[in-house]
């Protein structure tokens, strides 16, 4: 029977992540990744747009894609892989004065956090992007840097080929979990929970 400390179940991006971030992070047991379909053709990672922005309303949103741009950005010196980020931007659109709230509201948050957002009147979308059609719009945000789309595969591909887990080529069909304790470190006292799976 195989056995690892750390059993990761899926081996797309989220997956060879965790396993990468955690030696990474000085993990130093053992990590098998889990793979059912190592041509990966119908995870959503090979599906996704790849698209990143920095347009959230949530600071946490905001601060977790810097992260990953700052990540894909560093990708030819870490690994010598380039995730090819084409930072062409989001244009969100507004065509009510409260959606126009919603995207000032919004640029508050992200400027606060560097991000390079603007917001444009319809003329201003209008003078940018010719053909687009204004008539019926109240204001646009546009991220003019870190934002657009990249290689996911290549990413997947960095995180795979520069970990040293285990790779298997198998489906997990059942799940028996004999005991699993989380420890909660930033409590006052460190306590131990039981882990419950619904
Ligand atoms: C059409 C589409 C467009 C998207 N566009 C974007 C975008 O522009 N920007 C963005 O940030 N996100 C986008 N996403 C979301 C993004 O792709 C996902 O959040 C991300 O890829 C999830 O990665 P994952 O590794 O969790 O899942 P997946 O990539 O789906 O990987 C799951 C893996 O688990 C394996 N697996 C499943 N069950 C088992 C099992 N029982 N045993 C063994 N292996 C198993 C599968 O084979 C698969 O490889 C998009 C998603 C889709 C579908």
């Amino acid at each position: 029977m195989m056995k690892a400390d750390i059993v990761i179940c899926g081996g797309a991006v989220i997956g060879s992540a965790i396993a990468w971030f955690l030696e990474q992070q000085g993990f130093d047991g053992s990590i098998m990744v889990v793979e059912r379909d190592p041509s990966f053709a119908r995870s959503s990672t090979a599906l996704s747009g790849s698209g990143i922005r920095l347009q959230f309303s949530q600071a946490l949103n905001v601060q977790i894609s810097q992260f990953g741009v700052g990540f894909i950005k560093a990708a030819p010196e870490r690994w010598g892989v380039d995730l090819n980020l084409q930072e062409q931007g989001y244009l969100n659109l507004a065509n009510t004065p409260a959606g126009a709230e919603i995207l000032h509201e919004n640029h508050a948050v992200q400027i606060k956090f560097e991000a390079k957002t603007v917001l444009l009147s319809p003329s201003g979308i209008s003078t940018k992007w010719p053909h687009l059609n204004v008539d019926d719009l109240t204001l646009g945000s546009f991220g003019p840097r870190n934002e657009g789309w990249f290689d996911s595969m290549g990413l997947l591909g960095g995180f795979r080929q520069n970990a040293r887990a285990t790779q298997i080529v198998d489906a997990v069909t059942d799940l028996t979990l004999k005991t699993a304790v989380f420890q909660a470190l930033r409590w006052p006292r460190a306590q131990k929970y039981p882990v419950v799976f619904l």
